[in-house]
């Protein structure tokens, strides 16, 4: 398929499987019935986009939207997340500016920032979640944001963290931004670069991308970073002051070693069943990359016997998609000794932690998503 954005013809496919639409946990009923997609992603040799070529249709994307949690930092579960955002709206944003944050889900940011002593906190979000936000001092709207959402120069900065990447068409959101923003306008943007390899993510960006589109679109670049959390760009509609952008980032080099990195990771998880073959290997996790993962390991190693756990409450009694898996708490492990365990987090020393003073030991782990994600 060729670029969605320049058109080139000069692709590389990185990423190609098959594994279930909904990357949660999910009801029983559900779960047996969840249908398995396959996924092809490509990237642009010409600007460096990164796309997904097998993009789910319409009534998909509104059955994954439905129940679609990502993090829920303000009950712990991701909290860390958000750092690297909340830090560059605070080096970029004064207090007293008009900021939006678009996708803004339970308002974790928007909060944070309140307590940070900014006063003209705003949000948009589509889902439920924005129910959650009962707070005087943040004004929501629920629904989904266009150029019409606010007057034409009325906004100071735009935030999305996480967001960037689900929309269909973000080029023309990005447009509608900077018609909503002031003249001296910012853009604050945060995506899991090549990565969350989620039917609904895309797009995937990188920094050759975001330098190239801001480049056409008249706009400029005052930073990119890419940290542990994503590829943060920091966007500003005036050029007048012209940033260096430095970046060592090869969109195709990085997509192709995230293939080989991905093929490893699930050839040490093989390695790992086999070294505790007749066990019960304990699953914590029950997030998009366990249900990845869980897919594939049903079709390599159907004998296993495996224990999903996951502490969010609100995953405890549902069932990873496309298995029979239930996802049970950690409550009756106190005081056990499990010999294998997988952690399919990025908070592998947390959810070590928080076992311990529970009174359950771990023998022997292995940190899938360490290996998944190269971090
Ligand atoms: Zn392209």
């Amino acid at each position: 398929m060729k670029c969605p954005y320049c058109g080139s013809e000069d692709v590389f496919t990185f990423y190609e499987m098959v594994y279930p639409v909904h990357l949660y946990a999910v009801p029983k009923e559900v779960a047996v019935k969840t249908p398995l997609m396959p996924i092809v992603l490509d990237v642009c040799k010409g600007c460096g986009l990164g796309y997904n070529t097998t993009p789910p249709d319409n009534d998909t994307l509104e059955e994954i939207y439905k129940n679609y949690v990502y993090i829920k930092p303000s009950q712990g579960i991701g909290s860390t997340k958000n750092i690297n955002i909340i830090n560059t709206i605070k080096k970029y944003v004064k207090p007293d500016e008009r900021l939006v944050d678009i996708g803004c889900s339970e308002g974790f940011i928007l909060k944070n920032l309140k307590n940070e002593g900014f006063t003209n906190l705003n949000g948009v979000e589509p889902s439920a979640m924005a129910d959650n936000i009962k707070d005087s001092d943040i004004n929501v709207i629920r629904g989904f944001f266009s150029a019409d959402t606010f007057p034409e120069k009325s906004v100071d900065v735009f935030t999305l963290s996480h967001v960037f990447e689900h929309f269909p068409d973000p080029f023309q959101i990005f447009k509608d931004m900077l018609k909503c923003l002031k003249d001296d306008g910012r853009i604050i943007i945060e995506v899991p670069d090549f990565e969350g390899y989620h039917h609904q993510h895309l797009f995937y960006y990188s920094p050759e991308f975001f330098m190239r589109f801001a480049d056409d679109l008249g706009v400029a670049v005052r930073e990119i970073a890419d940290y542990s959390t994503g590829l943060m760009a920091v966007f500003t509609k005036s050029k007048t002051e012209p940033a260096e952008i430095k970046y060592n980032y090869d969109p195709v080099k990085k997509a192709q070693e995230t293939e080989k990195r991905l093929k490893s990771a699930f050839e040490k998880l093989c390695a790992f069943f086999d070294k505790h073959k007749g066990k019960t290997v304990y699953w914590w996790g029950s997030g998009s990359l366990s249900i990845m993962a869980l897919a594939y390991l049903k079709e390599l190693k159907p004998e296993a016997s495996v224990q999903v756990i996951d502490n969010d409450l609100s995953r405890q009694g549902n069932f990873i998609p496309g298995t029979d898996l239930p996802v049970a708490s950690s409550e009756n492990l106190a005081g056990k000794n499990l010999d294998a365990v997988v952690i399919a987090s990025s908070f592998v020393k947390e959810i070590i932690d928080g076992n311990k003073k529970k009174g359950i030991v771990i023998n022997d782990f292995f940190p899938i998503y360490d290996y998944w994600t190269g971090k």
